[in-house]
């Protein structure tokens, strides 16, 4: 069992209720605290790659602490890191007041603030620009999270305690075997840039979430870029149900009562349809890549049933929020007995 935690405090805290790593750091949540927020939103609204890269030299140092943290909090247990996933327009304000401090910050105008957000509004969000491929158009931002991730490797392994972390990067949203490769690429790059001026050697991996409906069909050929599978059971259920987590409230009362529906599709996996995805990944997965190591880190990592069935397919773990590891351990071992 490991943990989603997203923050140092998190992790120990799962740690203490018995995780044995970190299955998904959602790294944006790292980029809300105090005023990095501005510094996240001058990079979003800067106009050209060269201001871009102004801003993520200062998101920098917060990303390598906050890993930094993470990993002393875990010891050598896994952390797997995921790269940035939400939409860019998720990080800017909405309301006058806070445009306006914030074009006063960024020595900006109000309509330049007004301009970049129309210019990001998407109708589907969730379907948009977002996940790799925001690292694919803009890949300054993945070379930056690469890099602290694996500066920070390289401070706790120069520790007077040294801490030998072996990060798992993870890329999200994948649905095509060469928007992998194009993100692992650049991953690469950054981990001999470090390894070079740092003088020190660091084990990490690179794999993938699964995610997309056709990633799993074509996980074999996804095999052959990705080290390990983590399945986002949460955006998997949404894409292969065709219904958004958001706005099924209108009509999943209906649904539940006239028996459509036997639960709830995001709280316990839907077996008989989303199961049969993960199943078929997991088997191409290791076909291309004998023994490959895969994990959950959806919602469906909490609950009792869903973990019986990622156990019966073979996962290697489950990964869920921290108050939820107690119950997952539980039946996890249930599961393991039968
Ligand atoms: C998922 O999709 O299952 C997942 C873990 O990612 P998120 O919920 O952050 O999109
Ligand atoms: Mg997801």
């Amino acid at each position: 069992i490991r943990t989603n935690a997203d923050t140092p405090e998190m992790a120990k805290n799962a740690v203490m209720l018995g995780a044995e790593g970190i299955g998904l750091c959602r790294t944006e949540h790292m980029f809300f605290e105090g005023d990095r927020i501005d510094t996240m939103r001058q990079m979003i609204l800067a106009s050209d790659e060269s201001d871009r890269r102004k801003a993520l030299k200062k998101l920098l140092p917060f990303q390598r602490r906050d890993f930094a943290g993470l990993f002393k909090a875990m010891g050598t247990l896994p952390v797997t890191i995921r790269l940035l996933d939400p939409p860019l327009h998720e990080f800017l304000p909405h309301d006058d007041t806070t445009r306006r401090q914030l074009a006063t910050k960024l020595g900006l105008t109000q309509e330049a603030i007004a301009d970049r957000v129309k210019a990001l509004h998407e109708e589907n969000p969730m379907l948009g620009h977002r996940g790799c491929r925001l690292g694919i158009t803009y890949p300054e931002i993945t070379e930056m999270q690469a890099r602290a991730i694996f500066e920070a490797a390289a401070q706790v392994g120069k520790l007077k305690k040294p801490i030998k972390v072996k990060p798992e990067i993870m890329i999200p949203l994948v649905g095509f075997k060469t928007e992998l490769q194009n993100q692992v690429d650049i991953v690469h790059q950054v981990a001999r840039e470090v390894m070079d001026k740092k003088g020190v050697k660091i084990d990490y991996s690179v794999g993938t979430m699964i995610e997309i409906p056709r990633a799993a069909v074509t996980a074999a050929e996804i095999a052959e870029v990705a080290e390990f599978f983590s399945f986002g059971t949460n955006d998997l259920t949404q894409t292969a149900l065709g219904l958004s987590r958001d706005d099924m409230g209108g009509f999943f009362d209906d649904y539940r009562n006239r028996e459509i529906f036997s639960q709830n599709p995001f709280a316990s996996l839907d077996q008989g349809g989303v199961g049969k995805l993960v199943e078929t990944a997991a088997t191409k997965g290791r076909e291309t890549r004998k023994g490959m190591k895969l994990g959950i880190c959806g919602e469906h990592g909490g609950d009792p049933a869903s973990i019986g069935f990622f156990h019966n397919v073979g996962l290697d773990y489950v990964s869920c929020s921290p108050p939820r590891v107690p119950v997952a351990r539980l039946s996890a071992a249930q599961a393991a007995l039968k």
